[in-house]
C-alpha cells in the first residue's frame, strides 16, 4: 500500500514510522517547517524548547516504550518539580497527597475530603462518570469552598465561559492517569520527532515538510489524490491527523451526515509567550494564578525543573493561555501581549522588572484544546472514515483521555493495527 499521512505532529509520524517499517510506501505531509506538531520546538542554546511546555508522565507508558525503541532512554529525565497555586497573593504547594495534607488554604476537613476524592478517581473507572459535568459533581463531593478556591479558577482558566459543562471523565482521566514524577527529554522531545523522521526515511518513506495540504480526493479507480503546496500526488490510502473540522474542510467528498455529526464543538486555540529572562523568577515550575484577574491560565518557570545551563544560562518562563481562536488576545502582536502582562508579574514576584527580559517569543496554535462536554463521547468519528481508502485519526478521539503526545502514539498503534489486520 501506499499512504498519504495528513500531518507530522506525533500521531501522523508515528503511524508512518510502524507502517514503513512493515514495509508501505508512506508519504508524510506537515505544514510546518519542523516535524512534531504541537509537541514541536525551537532552538535555544545548545537544546530545543517546546513551544508549548511538555513533559511526560510515568503512566505515559506507550511514549515510554517509543522513546526507548528510538535509543532515547538515556535522556528521559525525571524529577518532581514544584508546583504550586496562587491564592490570596501566596504560593500554596499543591502536588501530592502529602502536599494536600499541608495545604493551608483549605481546613483539615476540606483536605480530606478533597484527598477521599481523589482517590476514588484514582481506584475506580471512568465509566462510573459518563453524563454528568466535572463542576457540578465535584462541587457536591469535594465541597463548595475546595472546588471555588481550587479547581472552579482552574476551570475557568482553560474552558473560559464553557467550564460548567465539562464533562467528568474529562477530569477523572486527569487524575487518574497523571503522577507527581514527571519526565523530559534532555535536549527536548524534538529530538524524538527528528528521531522518528529519520527512521521514517531510513525505511523509505518521506517526511515533506513546508508542505500544506490543500485538499484530499478520491479518484475513480479507488486511489486518492492529495493536492499540497508542492504538488499533487496519488495513493492507496490516506490517513488526516489533523482535527476533524479541518479534515472535513480538506476532503469535499465527505458525505453530509458525517460532517453534522463530527465536525462539531468547540477546540480552543493555544498561546504561550515565552521570556528567556537573566535570573530566577520564583521558585516554583509551574504556577496556577486561583485569584482573579491574571490574564494567563498558567506560568511555568520551565528552568525550575530542567537547568538552566542547557539553555545557555537562559532562565525561561512560559506564560500560557487557552481561548477562543477568535479572542482578540490571539491578534496582539508579541510586544502588546508583553505588555498586557508585564504588570501581573510584578504581582507575583514585587522585584520583577522587564529589564530581566533578554529574549521573548510568541506561539499560537489553533485546535489545541479539545472542549470536552458531555456530549462530546457522541461525536467522536471512528478511525475508518466513510470513504473508501480514508482513515481519521487525531487528538480528539483520545476521550475520555485530555490530549497527549502518549495518547496521540498509542492512537497511532491502534490505528496501524487496524489497517493491519
Ligand atoms: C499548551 C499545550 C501544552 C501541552 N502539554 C503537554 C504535555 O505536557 N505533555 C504531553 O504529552 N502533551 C502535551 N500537550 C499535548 C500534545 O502536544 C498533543 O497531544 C500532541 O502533540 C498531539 O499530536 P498530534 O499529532 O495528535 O496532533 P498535532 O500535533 O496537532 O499534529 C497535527 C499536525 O498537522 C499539521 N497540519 C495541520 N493542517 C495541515 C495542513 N493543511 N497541511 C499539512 N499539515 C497540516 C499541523 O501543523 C500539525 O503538525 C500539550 C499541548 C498544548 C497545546
Amino acid at each position: 500500500m501506499d499512504y498519504a499521512i495528513l500531518g507530522g505532529g506525533a500521531l501522523g509520524l508515528h503511524a508512518a514510522y510502524r507502517l514503513a517499517n512493515a514495509g508501505h510506501a508512506v508519504m508524510v505531509f506537515e505544514q510546518e517547517t519542523t516535524a512534531g506538531g504541537l509537541a514541536s520546538g525551537f532552538r535555544v542554546g545548545d537544546s530545543w524548547l517546546e513551544k508549548f511546555y511538555h513533559h511526560v508522565f510515568k503512566t505515559d507508558t506507550t511514549a515510554i516504550k517509543l522513546i526507548a525503541e528510538l535509543d532515547l532512554s538515556d535522556r528521559l529525565e525525571w524529577s518532581h518539580p514544584r508546583t504550586v497555586c496562587l491564592i490570596n497573593g501566596k504560593f500554596q504547594q499543591l502536588d501530592s497527597p502529602t502536599t494536600l495534607l499541608k495545604f493551608a488554604p483549605l481546613r483539615i476537613d476540606e483536605r480530606l475530603r478533597v484527598a477521599a476524592v481523589g482517590a476514588l478517581l484514582k481506584l475506580t473507572g471512568s465509566g462510573l462518570y459518563e453524563g454528568k459535568t466535572a463542576e457540578a459533581w465535584l462541587r457536591r463531593w469535594m465541597g463548595k469552598r475546595a472546588y471555588d478556591m481550587v479547581f472552579a479558577p482552574l476551570f475557568g482558566a482553560k474552558f473560559g465561559a464553557l467550564r460548567d459543562q465539562i464533562a467528568l471523565p474529562w477530569f477523572w482521566a486527569r487524575f487518574h492517569d497523571r503522577t507527581t514524577y514527571l519526565g523530559y527529554l534532555r535536549g527536548g522531545f524534538q529530538l524524538l520527532y527528528e528521531r522518528l523522521v529519520e527512521r521514517i526515511t531510513q525505511a523509505g518513506g518521506k517526511v515533506l515538510l513546508g508542505t500544506r495540504v490543500e485538499s484530499a480526493q478520491p479518484l475513480a479507480g479507488g486511489r486518492w489524490e492529495v493536492r499540497t503546496s508542492q504538488g499533487t500526488w496519488t495513493f492507496d490510502r490516506v490517513i488526516s491527523t489533523m482535527a476533524t473540522r479541518l479534515t472535513c474542510r480538506l476532503i469535499p467528498a465527505l458525505p453530509e451526515d458525517y460532517r453534522q455529526r463530527y465536525d462539531w464543538g468547540q477546540a480552543y486555540g493555544a498561546q504561550c509567550l515565552i521570556l528567556a529572562l537573566d535570573r530566577q523568577m520564583t521558585d516554583s515550575y509551574w504556577i496556577n494564578p486561583c485569584d482573579p484577574g491574571y490574564p494567563f491560565t498558567s506560568l511555568v518557570e520551565h528552568t525550575n525543573y530542567r537547568p538552566p545551563s542547557e539553555y545557555g544560562g537562559r532562565h525561561l518562563l512560559y506564560l500560557g493561555n487557552y481561548r477562543p481562536v477568535d479572542d482578540p488576545l490571539f491578534k496582539l502582536s508579541k510586544e502588546e501581549v508583553i505588555a498586557q502582562f508585564l504588570p501581573h508579574l510584578k504581582r507575583i514576584t514585587p522585584s520583577f522588572s522587564e529589564d530581566w527580559i533578554t529574549e521573548s517569543w510568541l506561539f499560537q496554535a489553533p485546535f489545541a484544546q479539545p472542549i470536552v462536554t458531555t456530549d462530546y463521547r457522541q461525536h467522536i468519528p471512528p478511525l475508518r472514515a466513510p470513504l473508501n481508502g480514508l482513515w481519521v485519526a487525531n487528538m480528539f478521539q483520545v476521550y475520555p483521555h485530555d490530549r497527549g503526545q502518549n495518547y496521540s502514539f498509542e492512537l497511532a498503534e491502534r490505528l496501524v493495527k487496524e489497517l493491519e489486520a
